[in-house]
């Protein structure tokens, strides 16, 4: 049977994959991400693409309803929100699933024709953290390394990273350049033991929010020790004194290592040129998620490692298309191409190439603030795109209430009970994966193409085909005309050249005459460049910035420190691989880690429950005694929801503060207290 050459919709490594209709999966070998290898989840994707619950026909409050009705219905009741009480009363959640064209739509509408930015995405509480962190350094948000940096590098550093389970091609790289190049080193900084550490030389055990002393204390080490490289600072970076000088400011033990452990990290990084610096949600999700960020950028740019084979800082994505939806200004705080909106110039650029009527003039509501406004009141429409934020949103019970407040609330997705969709006044039928077309870009500014090679069903449309049918009905016919996601790629591109002169980094010019349908994985801006070995950063001087950051005060509390995070065979809330039975056979129900000691204390023995609380909420899960975790931390997975398992859900204990700078939520280090169940 022919197999259709698409990409994996879980996450952000973005392997390429060959899939028939009749459940065929294979790993495509062509595909740069992943040369034909792929994990326990994509291996399973043909298991996953049967009908069974899925939503096939729009429905308004709860009964079948006729598409054109419902579009009509839509638009009315925005633009009602809209002149009724202005722009910022209505609102998109979008998602790191849904394609780029569907993102791009999805802001134009909302920024450039309502005139609001009242457009976010799920990716906030994944990445926006190293958004903010990219910015305040380069200038952009640029992801400078590619996978075969993680070859060619002698040192990785893995922060807050469970490659291994939730990167698993990636993870399978770097064993294999092991294995080749057994000098190779690798250090895992986690409070957690995971199969990730298995791989490592050295695992360093963090305290709670330590990061940025850690890297702070190796920023003084490497000044200290003559280590810096003052050529490449002096041509290319501002701010490395005041950052040095805080830096020695700050005590390294509040990492929670010991001094023989800092020592060996520091040593082993100041004596490797290429060190690779890779991070993910452990650095992230945290109040001071930003400033980890620059602390760690700061290290690479204070000794030149970066831009070059085998050095760098590397924010890995969780999801299959964050990258993409940051492309094209997916937060609420940017505009498409990386350009940002506080800018007016980047702003008179967009509006003029959209030929829009308005624009919005500063950032919208941010994830977490979105559904607050809900919960007060503000938001009279909201349409939510591919995601689930009654489960997987910080402080999910509040955010559930916060959503019944919204007099008129639209989702679209691919299932016909999710429980953000129970709360739905109108729920449209998207097309899934295997289903739909369009791009994606992955951790390493990939763009791949995913295809279809299945029958559409029922009335499913494509997200972006809806978002414009909206548009249309809201009055701008000609903006949003579209006859194929290849014409809103053409756009999305067209614009990239209308905003050149302004030197961003997003240059997309390599797509100007693309053969959209056989389009091939390319990497921007364009297959093997560089960014910054030469500096050619972003800021006005063309100069990076060294910030200065500052450890968090410790304050561990008495009672348990809960993180969450995935499993290996597990995606999300479940809707795709909860199908497959050999995925559920890996670890088939909620659980929590617990250490010995602790279980001790509380009289549990293997298999009993425990029950977490905190003022948040209460969670009862299975005991899994292990060493893996220390003592007072424990660590449950993220995947079940409400529907599935009503007192086994975690996110509704986690915490809704944020990250002052990127507004992304503090979802690990939870404090929790727990007892026998
Ligand atoms: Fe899919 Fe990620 Fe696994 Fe690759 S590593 S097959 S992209 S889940």
């Amino acid at each position: 049977m022919n197999l259709t050459k698409t990409v994996c919709p879980y996450c952000g490594v973005g392997c390429g994959v060959l899939a028939g209709a009749d459940g065929t999966i294979k790993g495509d070998p062509e595909h740069p991400a992943n040369f034909g290898r792929l994990c326990s989840k994509g291996a399973a994707l043909g298991e996953t693409i049967d009908l069974e619950g899925r939503l096939l026909t729009p429905k308004v409050n709860g009964k079948d309803a006729d598409w054109d009705e419902t579009l009509d219905l839509i638009a009315e009741q925005f633009n009602t929100a809209i002149r009724e009480h202005g722009p910022d009363s209505v609102a998109f959640y979008l998602s790191g699933q849904i394609l780029t064209e569907d993102y791009y739509v999805a802001n134009k509408l909302m920024k450039g024709f309502i005139g609001s930015a009242n457009v976010d995405t799920n990716s906030r509480l994944c990445m926006a953290s190293s958004v903010v962190g990219h910015k305040r350094a380069f200038g952009t948000d640029t992801v400078p390394g590619t996978y075969e940096d993680l070859e060619q590098a002698d040192l990785i550093v893995l922060v807050g990273s469970n490659l291994a389970w939730c990167h698993p091609v990636l993870h399978h790289r770097i064993a294999a350049a092991k294995a080749e190049r057994p000098n190779m080193r690798i250090v895992n900084i986690d409070p957690r033991k995971t199969a990730t550490t298995d791989l490592a030389d050295i695992h360093l055990r963090i305290a709670k929010d330590g990061d940025v002393a850690l890297f702070n204390g190796l920023l003084a080490h490497l000044a200290d020790t003559g280590a810096l490289n003052n050529d490449y600072i002096r041509d290319h970076v501002e701010g490395g004194l005041p950052a040095i000088t805080q830096a020695r400011l700050d005590d390294p033990s509040e990492s929670g290592l010991t001094p023989q452990e800092l020592s060996d990290f520091y040593q082993l990084w100041t004596s490797t040129q290429k060190v690779v610096t890779v991070y993910s949600q452990g650095v992230n999700q945290s109040e001071s998620g930003s400033d980890k960020v620059n602390a760690i950028l700061n290290c690479h740019l204070a000794t030149g490692r970066i831009g070059t084979p085998g050095c760098g800082p590397f924010s890995v994505t969780g999801q299959p298309n964050a990258m993409g939806g940051r492309e094209v200004g997916g937060l609420a705080n940017m505009l498409a191409n990386h350009l940002d909106i506080e800018n007016p110039d980047h702003r008179d650029c967009v509006q003029n190439f959209w030929n829009s009527p308005t624009m919005s003039t500063q950032a919208g509501l941010k994830a977490v603030d979105m559904f607050q406004a809900c919960a007060d009141g503000k938001i009279k429409a909201l349409w939510v795109i591919s995601t689930n934020p009654a489960v997987s949103l910080p402080d999910a019970d509040g955010v559930a209430e916060a959503i019944k407040k919204v007099p008129f609330v639209v989702v679209s997705d691919i299932m016909a009970r999710t429980d953000t969709g129970d709360l739905a006044d109108v729920l449209l039928p998207a097309t899934g994966w295997g289903e739909k077309d369009g791009t994606v870009t992955n951790s390493e500014r990939r763009i791949s193409r995913q295809r279809a090679f299945l029958p559409v069903p029922g009335q499913a449309r494509p997200d972006w085909e809806i978002i414009c049918d909206v548009g249309v009905r809201m009055g701008w016919k000609d903006a949003f005309t579209f006859a194929s996601p290849a014409e809103v790629f053409a756009e999305y591109v067209a614009l990239s050249s209308a905003s050149a002169d302004f030197g961003r980094d997003l240059d997309l010019s390599i797509f100007a005459d693309a053969d959209y349908a056989n389009l091939i994985p390319t990497q921007w801006p364009k297959d093997g460049k560089r960014f910054f070995a030469d500096g050619g950063f972003y800021h006005p001087d063309g100069k990076a910035r060294m910030l200065p950051v500052c450890a968090p005060t410790p304050c561990e509390g008495d009672g348990f420190i809960l993180n969450t995070g995935r499993n290996r065979d597990q995606w999300h809330t479940m809707t795709r691989t909860g199908k497959a039975p050999r995925l559920g056979a890996h670890l088939a129900e909620p659980y929590v880690e617990i250490h010995p000691v602790d279980a001790a204390k509380l009289d549990i023995t293997a298999g009993d429950l425990i029950e977490l609380s905190n003022p948040k909420g209460t969670s009862v899960l299975r005991a899994l005694i292990t060493d893996r975790t220390t003592e007072r931390q424990l660590f449950a997975p993220m995947h079940w929801t409400r529907q599935q398992s009503s007192k086994a859900w975690v996110n509704n204990l986690a915490s809704s503060v944020v990250d002052p700078f990127s507004g992304q939520p503090a979802s690990k280090n939870i404090n929790v207290t727990a007892r026998r169940y």
